[in-house]
C-alpha cells in the first residue's frame, strides 16, 4: 500500500512538473458585457478558458490565470451562453442545392447540418424523430470539431402513414397500430439508448388518424419504465390536455389550434417537471433579415423562401398572422405562469439562421429579451440533460457567442456576431462559410 502510494505521488509529481515547462493553455476573456446565465449583463467581466472548459470567472483584473497566459480584450463587446436547440430536423436537405427527398439522408448533410448551427452560435441540438439507420447514433458518439453537439430521437412514432410531414420521412416514423407496436419501438429505441421519444398526435387537419390516448399511454409507460421522456407533437388544446393526464415529459409545440384555458394550466401547473418548446411559426411579415441568411444558403434557395412568403395572398397572409397571435398569446400565459419554456426551431434548410429568427419572435410573443436568452440557453441545456451547457460559470464547458452588441437591449442583437466559441475553441466561421456558398 505505501509503495502504491509513493508511486502514484512521483507520477502527480511528474506531470507537474512537465506543465510548467510547456506554455500555459489557458486563455482570458476580459473586458465583455457577460450575460452569464442569460439574464443580467455584468460590466467588464473576466473569465478563464482552459483544456475546453471555463475554469474561473470574475471582474478583469480579479481573476485567477496561469503567469503568461494570453488575454484577449472583449471590451465593447458583449458575451452570452452559445444556444441551445431542441427541436431540429437534420441531415434531409442538400442545403447547397436545396434538394430533398427519399435519397439525400446522410451523414455528410447532418455534420454540415451541425456546422450551420454552430456558426450561428447554437452549441447542441436535439433532431426529432426522423433519423435513419446507425448514421445520428455515429454521429451522436463522435461530436465534430466545429460543429453543434447531436442528440437524438432516432425514429418516432404515429399511426402508420400519419406522422411526419413529407412521405419519404413516414417509413423513418414507427407505424404504431397497438399497444404492442408501441412497447416494442420503445424498447428498440431504449437498446439504442435515444435521448428522448418522439411522438406525433395529431389529424393533419383531419387527414390522417391521430395516436390514441390507449397506444401513447402504453408508450408513456413503456419508456418510463426505460428512464426514457416522450415528447410530443401537438396541435389541438383537448390532446395537450389528454398527454398531460397519460404522464407526457414535453411538449414539441405549443397548443395552436386555440387559447389554453385554467384547465389545461391547471394540468401543467401539477406537473412542473413538463417543459413546452413554442417553436413560433412565422409572424406574418416574411422571411426577416434573408441578407443574413444569405451567408450559409445560396441565392437561389433564399430567393425561393423570399419568394414564398411574398406571392402569398393577402387572406393567406392574414391566416398566417392568426396562426401567430394564438401561439403567442398561449406562449405568453405559460410563461406569465412560470411554467418551463425551452427553444427548438423544428428547422430543415434554414437551420442555425432560424435560431435567430425564433428568439426574436419569443420576444415578439411577449417574454423579455432575458427570458427569451434563459429558454434558449439554461432551460435547454437543462431540459437536454447537457449539464456542461447553458451558462457561462466556472466548471462548465467553453461554449459562448461574443456578440457585437447587448442582446437584452434588444433581441435582434443576437445575430450581430463577432465570434462563436464551442468547447473551448474559437468556430472558424469564416471557413465553415465558404464551405456553405462556396464553390
Ligand atoms: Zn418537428
Amino acid at each position: 500500500m505505501k509503495t502504491l502510494l509513493v508511486g502514484v505521488l512521483l507520477i502527480l509529481a511528474g506531470c507537474s512538473a512537465s506543465k510548467q515547462e510547456t506554455p500555459p493553455s489557458a486563455i482570458v476573456f476580459e473586458g465583455a458585457q457577460l450575460i452569464a446565465d442569460g439574464k443580467t449583463a455584468q460590466e467588464n467581466s473576466a473569465f478563464v478558458v482552459d483544456n475546453g472548459k471555463i475554469t474561473s470567472i470574475g471582474t478583469k483584473g480579479s481573476v485567477a490565470a496561469p503567469a503568461g497566459a494570453p488575454h484577449v480584450d472583449l471590451t465593447g463587446k458583449t458575451v452570452i451562453p452559445a444556444l441551445v436547440d431542441t427541436h431540429t430536423h437534420l441531415g434531409w436537405a442538400i442545403i447547397k442545392t436545396g434538394r430533398i427527398g427519399p435519397d439525400t439522408y446522410t451523414k455528410d448533410n447532418l455534420i454540415d447540418h451541425l456546422h450551420r448551427l454552430a456558426y450561428y452560435g447554437v452549441a447542441a441540438t436535439q433532431s426529432m424523430g426522423i433519423d435513419p439507420g446507425e448514421t445520428p447514433y455515429e454521429v451522436r458518439a463522435n461530436p465534430v470539431p466545429d460543429a453543434a453537439l447531436f442528440h437524438t430521437a432516432g425514429r418516432g412514432m404515429g399511426r402508420p402513414n400519419a406522422g411526419p410531414g413529407q412521405p419519404y420521412w413516414k417509413p423513418v416514423a414507427y407505424a404504431i397500430d397497438s399497444e404492442a407496436d408501441g412497447r416494442k419501438a420503445v424498447q428498440e429505441l431504449a437498446d439504442k439508448k435515444v435521448d428522448w421519444v418522439k411522438i406525433w398526435v395529431d389529424d393533419r387537419n383531419g387527414t390522417v388518424p391521430k395516436l390514441t390516448p390507449p397506444l401513447y399511454r402504453a408508450i408513456i409507460d413503456e419508456a418510463h419504465k426505460h428512464d426514457l421522456r416522450v415528447v410530443a407533437h401537438i396541435y389541438y388544446l383537448a390532446d395537450a390536455k389528454e398527454l398531460l393526464r397519460a404522464g407526457i415529459d414535453g411538449f414539441a409545440h405549443g397548443v395552436r389550434d386555440k387559447d389554453i384555458d385554467d384547465e389545461f394550466m391547471k394540468l401543467m401547473k401539477d406537473r412542473p417537471n413538463v417543459f413546452v418548446i413554442p417553436n413560433l411559426p412565422d409572424i406574418g411579415t416574411g422571411l426577416q433579415d434573408p441578407a443574413w441568411l444569405s451567408e450559409t444558403v445560396p441565392p437561389a434557395e433564399v430567393k425561393r423562401l423570399t419568394d414564398t412568403f411574398q406571392n402569398r395572398s393577402p387572406a393567406d397572409v392574414k391566416k398566417a398572422t392568426e396562426f401567430f397571435a394564438v401561439q403567442a398569446r398561449n406562449l405568453k400565459k405559460l410563461n406569465d405562469a412560470g411554467v418551463r419554456i425551452g427553444f427548438g426551431t423544428d428547422s430543415g434548410v434554414t437551420v442555425g439562421w432560424t435560431d435567430h429568427e425564433e428568439l426574436t419572435d419569443m420576444v415578439t410573443a411577449g417574454m423579455t429579451p432575458a427570458q427569451v436568452l434563459t429558454a434558449a440557453t439554461k432551460t435547454s441545456a437543462e431540459i437536454m440533460k447537457l449539464d456542461q451547457l447553458g451558462t457561462v460559470a466556472a466548471g462548465k464547458s467553453a461554449d459562448f457567442i461574443v456578440l457585437d452588441a447587448n442582446p437584452l437591449d434588444n433581441i435582434t442583437n443576437t445575430r450581430k456576431i463577432a465570434k462563436v466559441y464551442l468547447r473551448g475553441k474559437e468556430v472558424d466561421r469564416a471557413g465553415l462559410k465558404a464551405t456553405f456558398v462556396g464553390p
